[in-house]
């Protein structure tokens, strides 16, 4: 196949990024597949990506995601400096057939800017698409410019001017899934696990309380705010609470964080997350809002841990109620789906992983939208004004 691909990672971390970074790691499980099947991969990311490309193009030496930290007036001209350096690649270049974008908000406005002499863009929408009223609300792409979700779900909450420019959703994938089914079997212990950055919509709070309610032994995994270790928030004293999430882990979750039966690990990376996901009887997700992509979902079928959640987002489209996991809309039943959790099979789990999760069925996905938007806009150019 002869095509070019754009992909624009960003300016915030690098690729594959260092430790958290979901989108990132999804360009980085993404773009092998895609040069494996005949793509040509242009990056746009900061200069330390080390990901194997066909080239990179970039404006920053390393990852600007610390900057995030302060306030915007400050960090607002990071993203548009970095789009300055897509949009002067895509001026002066003619090889580009397409332009995949990951970055949130502006990505898309810059993009959709630049008109009918621009490539083709298919722009990902990673996020809760309740963001961006603004933008969302009032895009004008035309033809060229379409946006895919991560999740049905995700979309049909969607603005209806985002929605005309959809093309469909592709589920997310797991490097894990690729012979999920083969590995061997993982020994289970007795402990839950939450996997995710500690905030309200993850539901922590709800999970701690349960498992301090029917016993069970919980592990809390993931950073609360920029804190990836429980000594470095516990470093950063007081300041820490001006940020909303370390906020919630003091007032709703730490309470009920003993060090014993409920334990919050810090962010777990590598083999040290697999091990605590793989070893689990069950991932718990009490959610609070509306899950749109749920890579923790899908790495823990393909480690064969099943998956107990309120049912929300995205989460009905990738669990099967009684198969791979148990989902409910009532918080309240959560405690007994975690005790029937023991019943659901690992082995389930973990083909269902390899048959829907995997790098290469999410690339040959994406390389079907390619074809469909470089179509969609060709037809459009060939019209009369
Ligand atoms: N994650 C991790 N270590 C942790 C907590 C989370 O590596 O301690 C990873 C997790 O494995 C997943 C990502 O962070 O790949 C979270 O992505 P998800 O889509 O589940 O949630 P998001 O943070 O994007 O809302």
């Amino acid at each position: 196949m002869s095509l070019t691909v754009l992909m624009n990672a960003g300016p915030w971390l690098s690729v594959p990024p260092p430790g958290y970074g979901g989108i990132e790691n999804i360009i980085a499980t993404l773009v092998p597949e895609l040069r494996r099947l005949g793509v040509r991969v242009v990056l746009a990311s900061v200069d330390s990506s080390t990901l194997p490309v066909d080239e990179k193009i970039s404006v920053f030496p390393d990852g600007q995601f610390d900057a995030l930290q302060r306030p915007y007036n400050q960090v607002c001209g990071i993203a548009q400096a970095h789009l300055g350096g897509v949009v002067r690649a895509l001026h002066t270049r003619d090889d580009i057939d397409l332009v995949h974008d990951h970055v949130e908000a502006v990505g898309l406005a810059t993009l959709a800017a630049m008109g009918p002499d621009a490539p083709p863009v298919l722009h990902t929408l990673h996020w809760d698409l309740a963001k961006h009223p603004a933008l969302y609300g009032n895009l004008e792409g035309g033809d060229r410019v379409r946006v895919n979700g991560v999740s049905a779900s995700q979309l049909a909450r969607a603005p209806r001017a985002l929605r005309d420019h959809s093309v469909g959703h592709v589920h997310l994938s797991t490097p894990l899934a690729i012979d999920a089914d083969r590995r061997p079997r993982p020994d289970k212990s007795d402990y839950l696990i939450i996997l995710g950055r500690i905030n309200p919509g993850k539901g922590q709070d709800v999970g701690a309380r349960l498992a301090q309610r029917v016993g069970v032994p919980l592990v809390l995994a993931g950073p609360v705010g920029p804190y990836h270790r429980p000594e470095d928030l516990a470093a950063a004293g007081d300041e820490a609470r001006q940020n909303p999430d370390v906020r919630f882990f003091y007032d709703e979750v730490a309470p009920h964080v003993d060090g014993d039966l409920v334990r919050w690990v810090g962010t777990v990376a590598g083999q040290e997350r697999d091990d605590l996901l793989a070893g689990a009887r069950a991932s718990l997700f009490p959610l609070r809002w509306e899950e749109p992509g749920g890579t923790a979902v899908v790495e823990s079928l393909a480690l064969g841990t099943p998956v107990v959640a309120t049912a929300r987002g995205c989460l009905p489209e990738l669990i099967e109620h009684g198969r791979t996991g148990l989902l409910t809309t009532d918080e309240e039943e959560l405690a007994d789906l975690v005790l029937a959790a023991n019943a659901l099979d690992a082995d389930e789990c973990r083909r269902e992983a390899a048959t829907r999760f995997t790098p290469a069925v999410m690339a040959r996905r994406y390389v079907g939208l390619y074809e469909q938007v470089r179509r969609g806009a060709t037809a459009r150019r060939l019209q009369p004004a």
